[in-house]
Formats: structure tokens, C-alpha cells, sequence
């Protein structure tokens, strides 16, 4: 399976510390769950929720006295799983139409870290389920940016809406709700610049796409869609501190899970921040996009 696949390396780094880390014993003592400890701080979960995850087995133990390593995985599934965030959906189909027509998603997160790529796969995908989707090419600052999401458009036939470079962001989003509006369309993708090195600058300019949004279609966005690569590990957590600051982001998306080790981000960004992921990158092609599905993932980190 996809999944599987896409955490191979996750899942080989965190089972060979893990049986490092009880090489030996045969009950869980201080010394299993110190080793235990930097297992999960090496594996990107990151520390304070290292250290929730380290306090709950540490109670488990003393309640039970005896815990033989063995069960260690078990118990230590169980722990993940309730810190992961709930999906509450499992088709991409998910959307409240009669709410909300057009669904808008506004796409936030720095350069490289998979924005476009993700838009393009998520086009995708809710157009295989038989919606209407356009998107916006709201990041102007990139020439680059622009033509990437063209080819996306062409890539998975998709209307693009796209303004001159430098234009200003706030009106290509007026100018493809707009037409989106018009056209009937049921969901629109707004991509964004992901400059992160001045914070008010970041703040005022979503800021103001959104008010332009709501002019159009109040209420939207619907979801500010949060993008990172997990492949940064630690930075990952940064730059999600930083997004969830500048503007009200209540989705992520976490990609590159397949080419990284560093998988435990996902635990620890769902206990920190209590934003659900919504979607997981698995690999650069069109269909390498899943809906994220906490049993599933744990499923496939413990098989
Ligand atoms: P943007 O600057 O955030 O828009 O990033 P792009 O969408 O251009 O992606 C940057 C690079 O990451 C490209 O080479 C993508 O193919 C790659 N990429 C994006 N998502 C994934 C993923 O889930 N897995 C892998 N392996 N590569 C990805």
C-alpha cells in the first residue's frame, strides 16, 4: 500500500532504535524508558511530546509493576494514537456544499515545502471525485510559482486564474472567486507566497486576501490549509508556530513523509498544535496524495 511504502523509512529508523533501546531487557525500567525517550526526541515527535508519551508509560508501568519489553510497542501504539488528530473523514468527498459553494482553501507555507505540488495533487484528486475545482496563482512575488501551478492546471485539467508577476495577490483571490463563482464552481485552491522573515508583512498580506475573499464569498476561506515538509523535522514545528500566528490555519498538510525518517513529526505537530492533518504527501506524482487517517498511520508504523 501507498502508505506503507511512504513510511518505510519512518518506520525502519524508529524499530531499529526501539529495539536498540530494549536490547537486553526484559521489563521496562528507568533505563528502558530513558532510552526510550531519545528514540522518540530522535525521531522528530519532538520534546515536550517525548515527554507526555515517556510520563503515560511511565504510569502504565508503575500501575502494573511488571511490563515486559514485548509489549512495549503495543502500549506505545496505544499512547500515539491518542495524540494523534482525528480524521473525521475519509473521503475527499467531504466538503458541505450546501454551505459552502464554492469550498475555499487557502494554501499557506514557506517555499519547498511541496504547496504546489500538494495543490495539484488535491485538484486532482476532488476532481476524480467529480468536482469542479480552479485554481488561484495568488503567490506573484515567483515567476516560478506561477508556471508550476499552470502546469499543474495542465497537468490534471484544471482552470488556472492568473495575474502578471508582482500583481497583487488579493485581487488574483477576488478575481478567481469571482469567476469561480460565476462558473459554478465547487472548490477553489488558493495558492500563497510563503515568505516567512517578516511576520506583520506575512499577517497583513494574508490578512488582506482574506478580507478580499469575504467580499466574494463570506465566510471563506473555509480552510487555510498549512503546508509542511517533513523532511525538516524540527523546522517543521517553527514554521507551524509561526503560520498558526499570522493567520487562523485549521488544516495541515505534511508531505515527503517517503523520502524521510522523520515520520514523528506528524505525532508531535497533532499533540501540539491540535490542528487536524487533513492530507499526506507520499511521493512527487499526481496520485501520492492521502487523506490522513490516524488509525491507518499507526496501523502501517507498527505493522
Ligand atoms: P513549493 O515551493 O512549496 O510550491 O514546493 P513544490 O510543490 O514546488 O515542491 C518542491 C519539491 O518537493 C518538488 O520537487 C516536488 O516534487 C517535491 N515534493 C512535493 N511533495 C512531495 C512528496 O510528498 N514527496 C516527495 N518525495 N517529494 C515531494
Amino acid at each position: 500500500e501507498a502508505l506503507d511504502k511512504g513510511l518505510e523509512k519512518t518506520k525502519e529508523g524508529f524499530f531499529s532504535k526501539i529495539t536498540k533501546a530494549v536490547a537486553g531487557k526484559s521489563s521496562v525500567d528507568d533505563e528502558v524508558l530513558d532510552n526510550l525517550e531519545e528514540v522518540l526526541v530522535t525521531s522528530d515527535v519532538g520534546v515536550t511530546t517525548t515527554l507526555k508519551i515517556i510520563k503515560r508509560i511511565e504510569e502504565r508501568v508503575s500501575k502494573d509493576k511488571y511490563v515486559n519489553t514485548s509489549e512495549l510497542n503495543f502500549i506505545l501504539r496505544d499512547e500515539i494514537q491518542l495524540l494523534l488528530s482525528e480524521n473525521n473523514s475519509n473521503d475527499f468527498r467531504q466538503f458541505e456544499y450546501g454551505d459552502h459553494k464554492p469550498y475555499v482553501i487557502m494554501v499557506v507555507g514557506v517555499n519547498g515545502v511541496g504547496k504546489t505540488t500538494t495543490i495539484g495533487k488535491l485538484a486532482h484528486k476532488l476532481k476524480e471525485s467529480g468536482l469542479k475545482v480552479v485554481l488561484g496563482a495568488a503567490d506573484t512575488f515567483r515567476a516560478a510559482a506561477v508556471d508550476q501551478l499552470k502546469l499543474w492546471g495542465q497537468r490534471v485539467d484544471v482552470r488556472v486564474v492568473a495575474q502578471p508577476m508582482g500583481s497583487d495577490p488579493a485581487a488574483v483571490a477576488f478575481d478567481t472567486l469571482q469567476s469561480a463563482v460565476a462558473n459554478g464552481e465547487d472548490v477553489v485552491i488558493i495558492d500563497t507566497a510563503g515568505r516567512l522573515h517578516n511576520k506583520v508583512g506575512l499577517m497583513n498580506e494574508l490578512g488582506k486576501i482574506k478580507q478580499v475573499m469575504q467580499k466574494v464569498v463570506p465566510g471563506a476561506p473555509h480552510e487555510i490549509l498549512l503546508v509542511l515538509d517533513a523532511s525538516t523535522g524540527q523546522n517543521a514545528f517553527e514554521q507551524c508556530k509561526q503560520f498558526t500566528e499570522a493567520t487562523d490555519v485549521n488544516a495541515l498538510a505534511i508531505t515527503k513523509l517517503d523520502g524521510t525518517a522523520k515520520g514523528g513529526v506528524i505525532i508531535g505537530i497533532s499533540d501540539q498544535f491540535k490542528i487536524p492533518v487533513k492530507y499526506i504527501g507520499v511521493g512527487e506524482k499526481i496520485g501520492d496524495l492521502q487523506l490522513f487517517d490516524k488509525k491507518e498511520f499507526v496501523n502501517s508504523l507498527f505493522k
